[in-house]
């Protein structure tokens, strides 16, 4: 502040007589230094003491709305990190502000307990399940671990401020909530959507399980990539095609080209392009036999060669649809029911399945190292792009081998065995000719040398390519088609409710959230919602032995079973007899021992929480957000957004909020290898969790959040300001009771009047930018508040008012009036960002305050009120706003004028100065009633408003329609001790020869004669 230099004590000359008793210089408890780090932890007990929580829902409990932020909740895993900070301050920030807007806003935080990270870390300290413990001991040891996990995040996440019901939260591991589940899956299924399927699903060898989408990620990996001849059963008649004649010994073969030779025990057909030319070329003679290949005509001279043959010779020429060796079933045949979807075909029909799959009567392919017919099929799928224009086709492996297979009924009528030949833990099956017992990476090798062996190995190569892997492992996955449960997208309309409540219900910040999750949806396979694991809540279904067919009656079992668990925990279903809930039937049977991915635990959450606890008891009107980060695209937003519709049709959200990912200061993302990661434990350590808390409202969360030593540093430096500008405004509300001193609006100076509107202005920014959660907004509102019309102009020119006057005189009341409002409003628009700094604000303010015209006790906490209603706007008219611009632009100008005077050494303060301000009749009319002030606005000795020419030295300001200038010299006029202003009337009063006049009447109404100094503009 400009006026630093004013009036403070400690750098004033002695005053000849005693005035020091007359100034009433500001005081205030709330400390300049911010000591956050010690002063949090201690306001952080004192609210648990009072149970803050419990009264904040005490105190909104009649509000008419509820907006409600539900939690996503966090893996109970591990020490809390950055990523974790930025998404529960960014969450406290909405629940405070949507307080502040006057909604009830209960916070129950969560947690996600169930699934493979707890498990693995169980089975480092005892091992597999059935090696040292049962699984119900091992399940009792990841109930502990979680418990521990949450009680240690719990903790950081109380020490960032965030309020929320803390001891009451919600864990799906709770037994309810289990229970719960459970239930929930029992609406799901009796809804139609849940399907037992026969699919190929992403699955990690490490794992030994199925993973679902979100816990893929992609990586480079080496492959081999090889060529192989697949030779034709009919030689003749496959050339034919082609219109070419071939001689008794010549092989006609397709080539086709895979990055996963660990396939071919599943290869079941090949696939060409029905729209693809090929053609018949001269391929590489084998063994002195000649050899004709089918190959892409696009593709041919790339693949020729990779053969080692030069010259490309065409013999004959074909499409893709007069090649195929067999039929696809006629559509409605085969495993695909109507209505159900690329999930619902039936693994084990009720007949034994047939090894070779219905002909046409032609002959296909031979495999290349097995004794089985590969059938040659059409798929819409294979492109020319790369390879030969011809794929090997291993429904076991992969979608749209899975999918092209079923079409042609390869799938219905294979044994699962040779389907998918490999197990959990990526080894062959037993049954598995020359593979058995081989893990498949390894076995690349091995097969590699049997198609060279054999001759059919038309080239072999390396290749780097982007390949899925387990987030957890980080090692290559693969498809496995296992029998598995899923949630159906296609049916009973399950695809079309999502989408149809994304597109309509839903709103998103930042807007794009909603074509990406609409991309998703829209695109995604059915949910595999099936694990073959230990730690989770059970598919509590009984199925028939026979058939694998649900009991007709699983809607009311699974309820059963959940009475169950909710008493005894997920043990019920393990422990329970069969008869016990079956009767007779028991014996034909089967209890699903799979447990539920833990994406459907949290993913209906809406239900075993939203719906279950009375305080989130919604009716029409109220609302529920989400807020996570910008991958629960894929996961939780996702996983809600379709058990919800699932079970109701209808979205568990009305918004949807997304943050970005922190970076360090170049945009990298943090790591212990870069060591570049900061820990939050670190900076509340440091500089405590309002700063943080501050750096997350400042950071724009929509990309990815920047922060480094250097931004912290920045960042306390802003707190300073807010901090500090609070303190001026405390301190000069000493003595100030709101109850006896507050001025009404319209009796204020007007100066003060134009704080006020100031303020006005910016909560009008504050509050808008909160509702649409645009909080760098509301720092950039409140800092510059701050700095500018608070820091650089209103407590500057209101010193002198509030040192010099009376205590009690009209214009010092009201600048405290204003002040007070201000402050109000103020602390309550830091309240949701600032959890700690705004409650310090508000214990320091006046005990008594007036709301709804009435006056009251201050209560414990700012979260018990809502935005300010306090402010008058009687400075905010186009004509007024006009008036105070052009003021503030002159003061401007004189204020340059000033600083150049001071670097010359001519003035040491502004008050040392006086000004001549220069200006057309009509600009010197409208600021003429206000003159005799002015020099207060412009902390001048003297000013004067004069409307003849431009004087020499004079600085000029532009004016909308008006030159305007400012004429700056040394006052000669003697120094008043007490208020540093030189006046001529100085040395006048005999009682007091070093004051000025004004200074005369204020010290004798401090003395009990007269009422003061009068003022009424400024
Ligand atoms: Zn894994
Ligand atoms: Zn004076």
């Amino acid at each position: 502040m400009r006026g630093d230099q004013q009036l403070t004590t400690h750098n004033r000359q002695p005053f000849s007589m005693d005035y020091k008793p007359t100034i009433n210089l500001p005081r205030t408890g709330f400390a300049m230094k911010a000591d956050l780090a010690q002063r949090e932890p201690k306001m952080l007990a004192e609210w648990e003491a009072q149970n803050r929580y419990a009264q904040l829902q005490a105190h909104t409990a009649q509000r008419e709305h509820a907006f409600i932020l539900h939690d996503g909740p966090p893996y109970a895993n591990g020490a809390i990190h950055l990523g974790h900070a930025v998404n529960k301050i960014l969450k406290d920030a909405v629940v405070r502000s949507k307080l502040m807007a006057g909604f009830r806003s209960p916070y129950i935080p969560g947690w996600d307990c169930h699934g493979l990270p707890i498990e693995i870390a169980v089975e480092k300290k005892v091992g597999k399940v059935g090696q040292k413990v049962d699984a119900t001991e091992f399940r009792k040891l990841c109930r502990d671990y979680a418990s521990a996990q949450i009680d240690l995040q719990r903790k950081d996440f109380k020490r960032l401020g965030v309020l929320g019901d803390w001891e009451h939260p919600y864990r799906t591991m709770d037994l309810k909530y289990e229970a719960d589940i459970l239930r929930a899956l029992a609406r799901v299924y009796a809804n139609g959507h849940v399907v037992r399927g026969f699919k190929p699903v992403h699955w990690c060898f490490d794992c030994g399980s199925a993973l679902a989408e979100a816990e893929i990620e992609y990586a480079d990996k080496q492959s081999p990539a090889i060529d192989v001849a697949y030779d034709a059963l009919d030689p003749k008649s496959l050339a034919a095609k082609f219109g070419v004649t071939v001689g008794d010994g010549d092989i006609v073969a397709v080539p086709i080209w895979t990055t996963t030779p660990w396939t071919l025990p599943a290869s079941l057909a090949v696939t060409l392009g029905p729209q693809l030319d090929y053609v018949l070329v001269e391929g590489p003679a084998r063994a002195g036999r000649r050899v004709l290949l089918v190959l892409a005509e696009t593709l041919a001279g790339k693949a020729l060669a990779r053969y080692g043959v030069e010259r490309v010779k065409v013999l004959g020429r074909a499409q893709g649809e007069s090649l195929a060796s067999f039929s696809p079933l006629p559509s409605g045949e085969g495993g695909r029911r109507p209505g159900e979807g690329s999930g619902g075909s039936k693994p084990h029909g009720d007949t034994e399945p047939s090894p070779q799959p219905l002909s046409r009567g032609e002959r296909g392919l031979k495999h290349p190292f097995y004794d089985r017919e590969i059938a040659l099929i059409l798929g819409e799928h294979v492109s020319a792009e790369e390879g030969t224009g011809a794929v090997h086709t291993a429904p076991g492996h992969g979608v749209e081998d899975f999918q092209v297979g079923q079409k042609y009924g390869l799938v219905e009528n294979t044994p699962a065995n040779v389907l998918n030949p490999v197990g959990a833990n990526g080894v062959y099956l037993p049954g598995t000719p020359t593979f058995e017992g081989q893990h498949i990476w390894k076995a690349n090798d091995t097969i590699i040398e049997l198609l060279r062996e054999r001759g059919v190995l038309l080239h072999a190569a390396k290749i780097t390519h982007s390949y899925p892997h387990c987030w957890r492992h980080r090692t290559p996955i693969a498809f496995r088609t296992t029998p598995q449960w899923f949630i159906g997208m296609e049916r009973a309309g399950l695809r079309e409710s999502a989408m149809r409540a994304i597109r309509n219900d839903v709103t998103f910040y930042p807007s794009w959230g909603e074509e990406r999750i609409a991309g998703m949806v829209e695109g995604r396979p059915d949910w595999c919602i099936s694990r073959q694991r230990t730690w989770g809540v059970p598919i509590a279904l009984f199925v028939h032995k026979r058939n694998a067919e649900p009991h007709p009656r699983s809607v009311e079992l699974l309820e059963q079973v959940a009475q169950r668990v909710e008493k005894n925990g997920v043990d019920a279903w393990y422990a329970l007899e069969p008869s016990e809930l079956l009767g007779d039937e028991a014996k034909d049977y089967d209890k699903v021992t799979d447990i539920l991915d833990v994406w459907f635990d949290s993913g209906t959450s809406h239900f075993c929480v939203l719906d279950q606890r009375a305080e989130l008891a919604r009716k029409p009107g109220d609302q529920v957000i989400y807020l996570e980060g910008s991958d629960q695209h894929r996961g939780w937003f996702q996983s809600s957004l379709l058990t919800s519709c699932a079970m109701h049709d209808h979205a568990p959200f009305d918004e949807v909020l997304t943050h970005g990912f922190t970076v360090d200061a170049q945009g990298r993302k943090m790591s212990k290898s870069l060591g570049n990661g900061i820990e939050p434990q670190d900076v509340m350590k440091h500089y405590g969790a309002d700063i943080l808390r501050l750096w997350i409202a400042s950071a724009d969360y929509r990309n990815e959040m920047a922060l480094s030593d250097e931004i912290l540093k920045r960042v306390a430096d802003s707190y300073r300001r807010i901090r500090n500008t609070a303190r001026f405004l405390l301190g000069n509300l000493d003595g100030f009771d709101p109850a006896q001193h507050l001025l009404p609006a319209e009796q204020c100076l007007l100066l003060d009047q134009w704080a006020v509107q100031c303020a006005f202005d910016v909560q009008q920014a504050v509050v808008a930018a909160y509702a649409r959660y645009d909080f760098p907004e509301i720092v950039q509102r409140v800092q510059n508040f701050c700095t500018n019309e608070m820091g650089a102009l209103y407590l500057d020119i209101t010193k002198d008012r509030l040192y010099t006057m009376p205590l009690d005189s009209r214009a010092r009341r009201s600048a405290q009036s204003a002040m007070y409002r201000i402050l109000e409003a103020m602390v309550r628009w830091l309240a949701p960002l600032l959890s700690f700094t705004s409650e310090e604000i508000w214990q320091h303010m006046p005990r008594t305050m007036v709301l709804d015209g009435k006056v009251v006790e201050r209560d414990a906490s700012v979260l018990f009120h809502t935005w300010y209603d306090g402010l008058a706007a009687t400075q905010g008219s186009p004509e007024r706003r006009r008036w105070w611009g052009d003021l503030l632009s002159v003061r401007e100008a004189a204020s340059r004028v000033l600083e150049g005077m001071r670097k010359d050494g001519k003035i040491g303060s502004s008050l040392d100065a006086k000004l001549v301000i220069h200006a057309d009749p009509a600009i010197v009319a409208r600021y003429h009633e206000v003159a005799d002030e002015l020099r207060f606005f412009f902390i001048v000795s003297d000013l004067r408003l004069d409307r003849g020419a431009q004087p020499e030295g004079a600085v000029l300001t532009e004016l909308e329609g008006a030159d305007v200038y400012v004429a700056a010299s040394v006052s000669e006029a003697p120094k008043c001790v007490r208020c540093w202003h030189h006046r001529e009337d100085v040395g006048i009063h005999a009682g007091h020869p070093e004051l000025c006049g004004r200074c005369v009447e204020n010290v004798e109404a401090y003395e009990g004669r007269g009422s003061g100094e009068s003022r009424r503009w400024f």
